[in-house]
C-alpha cells in the first residue's frame, strides 16, 4: 500500500495551505491541482479500501495501514466515541448533522491531510494529520462540534469556531477527553496577550462580523486570507478571541440565542431582539471586560 502510495502521489501544500493543493504526478503528467475537497476524496477513497479501520457504535476511525498498532487505534477510539457521546449530551436538541445522528462520525487520518478539518459535503467526516496523534494534539472535540452542530458555522465564520471551543472545553472540564491543538495549546490562558496583539488587532474585525470565508467581501475576505496565509501568526488570536467572545454570549443568550445569532444574516439585529443590545455593543462589553480594552 505504501509503495503504490509512494508511485502515485507526491503532495506539496501552496504556502497558503489552504484552498489548493498541488499535487505532482510523477513521470510526465502535468502537475494537477487538486482543491481540499477533492484530496479529501481521495483520502476517503484511499482508506476505505486499504486504510486500517475500527467502528463503535458512534465513531469510525480510519489511519494509513501500518501508521499506528491496533493498541493505539483502540484508545483513540474509545476517546473519540466517549467524547461523541458527551459533546451530544451537551447538545441536547441543537444537535445538527446528517441523518440526525444516526450515521457514525467518521475519523480519517493520513499524511495527506494539512489543518485537521470537516468536509464542507456535510458528510460526518473528519481529518486529521499524523502529528496531531503522535503529539496528543488533536482537536477531535472541536471537530466533532463542527460536525454535530453545523448550524454553528453554515452561515458564520466566527460562530463555527468559537462554539467548537466552547463545547469542546466544556466537555473536557466535565472530565471527558481533553480539548489541545497546535493552534491554541493553552487554551485561553494568552487571551488577553491575544487582544492587544497586532495580531489580534488585525483579526478582531472578524470576531462578531456575519458571513462564512466564502461569502466575506471587501476587507473582511482579506483579513481572512492573511489569517489563512500565515496561521501561526494569527489564528491563534483569531480562534482565542472567538471562543471568548461566543462564552460571553453564550451567557447572556444561551445557546439558543448564540444560534439565532449564528443563522441570521443579521446577527446585530437578532442581538437587539433578543437581549437588548446590539453585537457591537456585546462585543464592546465583551472586551472590557477579557481584554481589558477600554
Ligand atoms: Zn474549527
Amino acid at each position: 500500500m505504501f509503495k503504490h502510495l509512494l508511485i502515485l502521489t507526491t503532495l506539496i501544500f501552496t504556502s497558503a495551505g489552504t484552498s489548493q493543493v498541488s499535487m505532482a504526478m510523477q513521470q510526465s503528467a502535468p502537475a494537477e491541482r487538486l482543491t481540499i475537497p477533492q484530496l479529501d476524496q481521495q483520502i476517503v477513497k484511499e482508506l476505505s479500501d486499504t486504510g486500517e479501520c475500527v467502528s463503535t457504535e458512534h465513531i469510525v476511525l480510519c489511519a494509513q495501514d501500518g501508521t499506528f498498532d491496533e493498541d493505539t487505534l483502540t484508545t483513540l477510539i474509545a476517546r473519540f466515541d466517549e467524547g461523541a457521546v458527551a459533546i451530544r449530551q451537551y447538545l441536547g436538541s441543537q444537535i445538527d448533522m446528517p441523518g440526525n445522528g444516526s450515521q457514525p462520525i467518521e475519523f480519517f487520518v493520513h499524511s495527506d491531510v494539512g489543518v485537521p478539518h470537516t468536509t464542507i459535503f456535510h458528510e460526518p467526516w473528519i481529518f486529521l494529520n499524523i502529528d496531531t496523534i503522535t503529539h496528543d494534539m488533536i482537536p477531535y472535540l472541536h471537530e466533532m462540534v463542527h460536525v454535530m452542530a453545523q448550524w454553528s458555522w453554515r452561515t458564520s465564520e466566527w460562530v463555527g469556531e468559537g462554539f467548537a471551543n466552547h463545547v469542546a472545553a466544556h466537555v473536557a472540564e466535565s472530565g471527558v477527553g481533553y480539548h489541545r491543538s497546535f493552534v491554541l495549546s493553552d487554551g485561553l490562558d494568552s487571551l488577553l496577550e491575544f487582544c492587544s496583539s497586532d495580531a489580534g488587532a488585525a483579526m478582531l474585525p472578524l470576531v462578531g462580523e456575519p458571513g462564512r470565508r466564502n461569502t466575506f467581501s471587501g476587507e473582511n475576505a482579506a483579513i481572512f486570507r492573511k489569517m489563512m496565509s500565515d496561521r501561526r501568526a494569527y489564528a491563534p488570536a483569531y480562534y482565542a478571541m472567538s471562543w471568548s467572545f461566543t462564552d460571553y454570549l453564550i451567557d447572556k443568550v444561551e445557546i439558543e440565542g448564540l444560534r439565532a445569532i449564528a443563522e441570521s444574516q443579521e446577527p446585530s439585529a437578532v442581538a437587539e431582539s433578543i437581549s437588548g443590545k446590539t453585537i457591537e455593543e456585546h462585543k464592546r462589553n465583551w472586551r472590557q471586560n477579557y481584554c481589558h480594552v477600554g
